[in-house]
């Protein structure tokens, strides 16, 4: 892909596992309040928080609905008799300083900035997601950070990318790739957009062919193959 001349990139789960550091995040909670952290807890919290999600992204919820609505499940699940608002405004306030990387993030990004302009686009709230990438001192790498509450519309809405390409400037469509972990956010974003799409399928799911991606990896370094 000799043209490409910027890539836009994916950060929950593309460069911060979500994964790991909401669990860190969870387990330090938990500690704290002397509630016993089981697995059960972290696996209760990623099926719901990621129904949640996709439900925004389909726009059936808003994000502050979501904020309202995840750890009530999740304590309801859990059986768990503790304020769900105190639980959520705790948990965000924590993840905000937990930025656990996904594994070979840094030479992705050291690779990348060596031969295009990298862009962030994320669909989060925008000071978490700056306090995030400066904690995992990933911030360097960006020549802009793209979050939907900046933005004001989520991926993957043509008016997120319209946005972006305002910004990045001289560029067409077919100069500018997406790399992320969603098909419903990055992938069909991109597809929708008519940009090159890479997934990000660190779990070897089954290629969906629709939406399409243009590219999968399994790891971030298959990057170099492509790119
Ligand atoms: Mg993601």
């Amino acid at each position: 892909m000799y043209m490409i001349k910027a890539v836009l990139i994916d950060i929950d789960n593309t460069l911060l596992d979500f994964c790991k550091s909401a669990n860190k995040t969870i387990k330090m909670l938990f500690d704290k309040k002397e509630l016993t952290c089981t697995d059960e807890v972290f696996s209760v919290f990623h099926e719901i928080n990621d129904g949640l999600w996709q439900r925004i992204e389909r726009k059936e919820l808003t994000k502050p609905e979501m904020y309202k609505l995840r750890w009530k499940l999740v304590l309801e699940a859990l059986h768990i008799d503790y304020d769900s608002d105190l639980m959520e405004q705790e948990f965000r306030s924590t993840l905000s300083g937990v930025a656990e990387p996904v594994d070979n993030a840094y030479e992705m990004l050291e690779y990348l900035s060596r031969k295009y302009k990298l862009y962030a686009a994320s669909n989060s709230s925008y000071e978490h997601q700056i306090k995030r990438l400066t904690s995992s001192d990933m911030l360097k790498y960006f020549e802009e950070i793209f979050v939907s509450e900046k933005v004001g519309a989520l991926k993957p809405a043509k008016e997120f990318f319209d946005v972006c390409f305002s910004e990045i400037g001289d560029v067409n469509v077919d100069e500018v790739v997406m790399i992320g972990d969603s098909l419903t956010a990055d992938i069909l974003g991109g597809n929708e957009y008519g940009i090159k799409t890479i997934w990000f399928n660190p779990n070897y799911l089954e290629i969906p062919e629709q939406p399409k991606p243009d590219f999968t990896i399994n790891s971030l370094l298959e990057v170099k193959n492509i790119l």
